[in-house]
């Protein structure tokens, strides 16, 4: 995505980037889909987290890929099947649009899931977060990928105060001005601020305390001038 469509980085940008990935290099957890770059294997963890946690996912998606190694394999399976070897991970719906998915790839794109955004966002089951995900995690394209976690942390980090309406679209407009351009840096940056989400600034709290990336952020910031505030008063953010 070019630079100059997107609006300018907040300020402490790049300090944020560079404690962030720093951070990551250290404390990132070691999961299964983030040893590949195979962008069937990608597709597969994705649509697999969506609603369900990393601990409860990881066993599925062995057994998943171990039964289903190729989207080629996947796209030949009967509907009922595919449905069947979901079984446990709940909301099947995800299983019909990905058995739908493999089978358009191998209709429409030769076996070969799209790198583009805009092309992956028109196979069944993908949304604008999982475009940018799978265009990043396996194609290490320099794109944003904001799901619940990740505008959580942007909303702290750089907008506190932003009012709901059009929130999404601030966000998104965030996360493509902070996101590196330059090598292959976009995969770690969207890994990491996926992990700061999951781990460190969570739904239920912000541990501000802790976190990494206090000194570039909004919210840690004025935590840090408040000490009496506790921490658990920021999920209202
Ligand atoms: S300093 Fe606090 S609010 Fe900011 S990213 Fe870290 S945990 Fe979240």
């Amino acid at each position: 995505m070019p630079r100059k469509s997107t609006p300018r980085a907040p300020l402490h940008a790049a300090e944020f980037r560079r404690k962030l990935l720093t951070w990551f290099r250290r404390q990132g957890r070691d999961l299964p889909w983030r040893r590949t770059r195979d962008p069937y294997r990608v597709i597969v963890s994705e649509f697999m987290l969506q609603q369900t946690q990393v601990s409860r996912v990881e066993g599925y998606y062995h057994r998943f890929l171990e039964r289903y190694p190729s989207v080629e394999a996947l796209a030949g399976a009967p509907a009922e099947v595919v449905r069947e070897s979901w079984e446990g991970l709940g909301y099947y719906r995800r299983a019909a649009n990905l058995h739908r998915l493999a089978q358009e790839v191998m209709r429409e794109h030769g076996g070969v899931i799209p790198a583009d955004p805009a092309t992956l966002l028109r196979l069944p089951g993908v949304g604008r977060y999982t475009a940018g995900a799978v265009a990043s995690f396996a194609y290490e394209r320099a794109t944003p990928a904001v799901d619940t976690n990740v505008g959580r942390v942007l909303r702290r980090a750089f907008h506190p105060r932003l009012a709901r309406l059009g929130a999404e679209r601030r966000l998104w407009e965030t996360a493509a001005a902070i996101v590196p351009t330059r090598g292959k840096t976009a995969w770690a940056f969207n890994q990491a601020i996926m992990e700061l989400g999951a781990l460190v600034c969570t739904a239920r709290v912000a541990r501000c305390g802790g976190c990494p990336v206090r000194g570039a952020c909004k919210t840690g910031r004025r935590a840090a001038m408040s000490p009496m505030r506790p921490e658990s008063t920021m999920s209202a953010l």
